[in-house]
C-alpha cells in the first residue's frame, strides 16, 4: 500500500504525492493496467516496480544529454522525486513504424516503416478519449504557444533520436512512444521540461528479431507474459531491481 502523505492526484498508473519539499511531488508507480481509455483495466503485478526503474533510467539517460526533465532521484522501489511542473495537456506522440492507432486511421499494414518520424498531438481528455488535435487548436485554444510547441517539437524529436539508438543497442526497435511537457519556473523563467513517464507502458517496444511485443500492447491484446515482457525490456537495460523487500535509498543506477 503507498503510505499516507497527501494525495494530490491519481492517475490510472501512477499517483502523486506532495514531496517532501515544496516545487516537488513523489511518483507513486501502480501495478493497475488501463487500456482503451478505461475500458479495460487489470493488474499487471510487479509492473510499478519495474516502470519506476525504467523511467528513472531513461530519464537520467536523457538528462545526461541535455534533456531537460522532471526527474530528480529515485526513493525506493515505487517512487521517485520529481519536480513540480504545470503539465501541458497535450500527449506527443511519436512514430517511427506503423501501428496501433495510425494503421487504423490511415490503412496503413501494422509494421510498415514510416517514410520519416511523425509526431502528433492529442488533447489529454478522458472524457472526449484523447483527440487528435493539430498545431493550430493548440494554439488557439492557449493549451501551448507556437514558441512552446517549437521546443516540444525539438525535444520530442531529440528524444526519439536517442531513444532509437538506445533501444537498437539492446535489441528492441522503437516503434511509437508517447511524451508529456510541463512547465517549470525558475527565478521568473519559464523552460520546459519532459514529465510524466517512459516505460512500456507508454511505448511500443518490439524484439529486433522476432518482432515479439514487449510493451503494453501485450495487455491491450490479452497477448499474456505482460510482467515478463517488462522484465526483459529492464533485464536488456541492464537494470533489473534488486530482490528483497526492503526499499532502496538514493539512485542507484546497475549497469
Ligand atoms: N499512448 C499512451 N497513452 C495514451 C495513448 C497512447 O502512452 O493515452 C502510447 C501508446 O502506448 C503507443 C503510442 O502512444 O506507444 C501511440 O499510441 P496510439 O495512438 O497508436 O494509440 P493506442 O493504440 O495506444 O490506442
Amino acid at each position: 500500500m503507498p503510505p499516507r502523505r497527501r494525495r494530490i492526484y491519481e492517475g490510472k498508473a501512477k499517483i502523486l504525492f506532495e514531496g517532501p519539499e515544496p516545487g516537488t511531488l513523489i511518483q507513486y508507480f501502480k501495478d493497475d493496467a488501463t487500456a482503451f481509455n478505461n475500458k479495460k483495466k487489470g493488474v499487471i503485478s510487479g509492473k510499478g516496480v519495474l516502470n519506476n526503474r525504467i523511467s528513472e533510467y531513461l530519464m537520467v539517460r536523457l538528462a545526461d544529454i541535455g534533456v531537460p526533465t522532471h526527474f530528480m532521484r529515485r526513493l525506493n522501489m515505487r517512487e521517485q522525486l520529481v519536480r513540480e511542473v504545470e503539465i501541458i495537456p497535450i500527449e506527443v506522440v511519436v512514430r517511427n513504424i506503423a501501428a496501433g492507432s495510425i494503421s487504423e486511421r490511415l490503412g496503413i499494414d501494422e509494421g510498415t516503416p514510416l517514410p520519416r518520424s511523425i509526431v502528433e498531438y492529442y488533447y489529454k481528455s478522458d472524457d472526449l478519449d484523447d483527440p487528435m488535435v493539430s498545431e493550430e487548436h493548440i494554439t488557439a485554444f492557449g493549451w501551448a504557444t507556437p514558441q512552446d510547441l517549437d521546443d516540444i517539437m525539438a525535444m520530442a524529436l531529440r528524444i526519439n533520436d536517442f531513444l532509437n539508438g538506445l533501444m537498437l543497442g539492446v535489441g528492441i526497435r522503437l516503434v511509437d512512444f508517447k511524451l508529456e511537457f510541463g512547465r517549470l519556473w525558475e527565478d521568473e523563467q519559464m523552460r520546459i521540461v519532459l514529465a510524466d513517464e517512459i516505460t512500456p507502458d507508454s511505448c511500443r517496444l518490439w524484439d529486433v528479431e522476432t518482432n515479439e511485443k514487449l510493451d503494453k500492447d501485450r495487455f491491450r491484446r490479452d497477448m499474456g507474459k505482460v510482467e515478463e515482457a517488462y522484465q526483459e525490456v529492464a533485464r536488456r537495460l541492464g537494470i533489473l531491481p534488486e530482490a528483497g523487500p526492503q526499499d532502496i535509498k538514493g539512485p542507484k543506477l546497475v549497469q
